[in-house]
């Protein structure tokens, strides 16, 4: 790998199929990102650690160690490095998310490999944040939210969300009240379009109640789509 094709940051690959493998390393590479593979799990985990790439793609089944459990060891450790799964069935995907693995996205195989480079790009895109200072913290009922800092208090207790899970409730606090459709979140805080599906909104808005407990200001608008609320 060349210093140029890592201008945009190397990325981890971990993929025991060495068609798709090969693939995803080609249209990454060709989009300016450096690209590592390791086809084992338990490889893949050290590789992160040594490596610290600016996002990882994990394949599920894998050999030593399943893709959950890299990153759920990443996590742990406090390692909130992107991490875009690569299921092999659309029935993983509620489970993903469910597992509070803190993944930040997904793609279903097969996948195009230009699409998944867009949504590295898009994660890259969001947790690359606010300037620091750039925003006042938001603050709806008992949720504060600090776009600069990246934080989010409930009820004065921290709460851990992922990337894509921040950026979803900074897109709904940013205007309270206002009513957003799967759609418009999609494209506002996914930054790709509705066909990714509108499942994954729900997936996310689950997680994130989830997390703020008892304190979620997040309320549902039957057949419209969800708004924070006080
Ligand atoms: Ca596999």
């Amino acid at each position: 790998m060349t210093a140029d094709a890592a201008q945009r940051g190397l990325v981890l690959v971990v993929e025991d199929e060495p068609a798709i493998a090969d693939l995803v390393r080609l249209y990454l590479t060709r989009d300016g990102f450096g690209v590592h593979v390791e086809w084992d799990g338990t490889a893949g985990l050290a590789a992160a650690r040594r490596l610290r790439p600016v996002a990882c793609v994990l394949d599920i089944a894998l050999p030593g160690l399943a893709g959950t459990e890299i990153c759920r060891k990443l996590r742990e450790a406090g390692d909130w490095t992107p991490v875009i799964f690569l299921t092999a069935r659309d029935d993983e995907v509620d489970r993903i998310v469910g597992l509070e693995l803190g993944a930040d996205d997904y793609v279903t195989k097969p996948f195009s490999p230009r699409e998944l480079v867009a949504r590295v790009r898009a994660v890259l895109r969001r947790t690359a944040g606010a300037p620091a200072g750039a925003e006042q913290p938001r603050v709806v009922g008992p949720v504060t939210l600090d776009p600069a800092r990246r934080t989010v208090t409930a009820a004065g207790t921290p709460v851990q969300l992922t990337s894509t899970e921040f950026d979803l409730l900074a897109h709904l606090m940013a205007r309270p009240g206002r009513v957003f459709t799967r759609e418009e979140l999609l494209a506002g805080v996914w930054g790709y379009a509705a066909h990714a599906g509108t499942r994954t909104v729900d997936v996310h808005v689950a997680q994130v109640r989830a997390k703020l407990g008892p304190a979620s200001v997040i309320r549902t608008h039957r057949g419209v789509g969800y708004a924070a609320d006080a």
